[in-house]
């Protein structure tokens, strides 16, 4: 049976992180709009363009372009036989609904709807190290997790980079968006009953020892 769940939270909190071990370890296909956003603005296509600047900011990408280019992916026949983790999508209300509006219409049940749940803090002290693969997508951090070599990747041995928007002003502006924009899509989804809490200041493999749990009582 094909898992269908969404990761909300903060930024820094570990969605891509648990995203990626869902999609290994569930079969699950992982869409994680930041991701597609970064690959859009590498491949210096128009919507990356037109993203990269609101990127760049903190702020967020307009709701159509993203929702347009979030449906795109869900109607793939990958998306419809594998399932999906949704990592960074919904982050608005509107988002939110839209989802609902196309998974409705084709049918699709939602497993569960997680959130990831942290203190604003642990978010910046994350964040402010956070180093990542520019091939494979690996994470790593300045303190917590350095790679054995400074600048290259344990796994696949390419360079690695500092995102733009990893800087400490943008962190907070972020923050102030996920609080602003996103919250209300948690209250959305509890209003739904549709929402488990976890608290995700925990080593990856207790937070998803979680979501499992929570997936089997979904
Ligand atoms: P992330 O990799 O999830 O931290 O996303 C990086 C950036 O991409 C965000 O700060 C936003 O500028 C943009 N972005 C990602 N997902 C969305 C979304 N669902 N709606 C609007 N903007 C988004």
């Amino acid at each position: 049976m094909p898992i269908r769940i969404i990761l909300v939270g903060p930024p820094g909190v570990g969605k891509g992180t648990q995203a990626a071990l869902l999609e290994e370890r569930l079969g699950a296909k992982q869409l994680s709009s930041g991701v597609i956003f970064r690959s859009e603005i590498e491949a210096e296509t128009d919507l990356g363009q037109l993203a990269k600047s609101y990127i760049d900011r903190g702020e967020l990408v307009p709701n159509g372009i993203t929702i347009q280019m979030m449906v795109k992916r869900l109607r793939t026949d990958d998306v419809r036989q594998r399932g999906f983790v949704l990592d960074g999508f919904p982050r608005t209300v509107r988002q939110a609904e839209a989802l609902s509006e196309e998974l409705d219409k084709e049918g699709i049940p939602l497993d569960a709807v997680v959130s990831l749940e942290v203190d604003d803090e642990i978010v910046v002290e994350r964040l402010s190290g956070r180093i990542g693969c520019t091939k494979c997508g690996e994470i790593y951090h300045a303190i917590t997790k350095p790679p054995k070599r400074e600048g290259i990747c344990d796994k696949c041995n390419s360079p690695l980079f500092v995102r733009e928007d990893d800087k400490p002003e943008t962190i907070r502006e972020r923050l102030r968006v996920f609080h602003e924009n996103t919250r209300p899509v948690i209250d959305y989804y509890a209003g739904k009953g549709k929402l488990s809490r976890i608290d995700a200041n925990q080593a990856p493999e207790a937070v998803y020892a979680s979501i499992a749990t929570a997936l089997g009582e979904a």
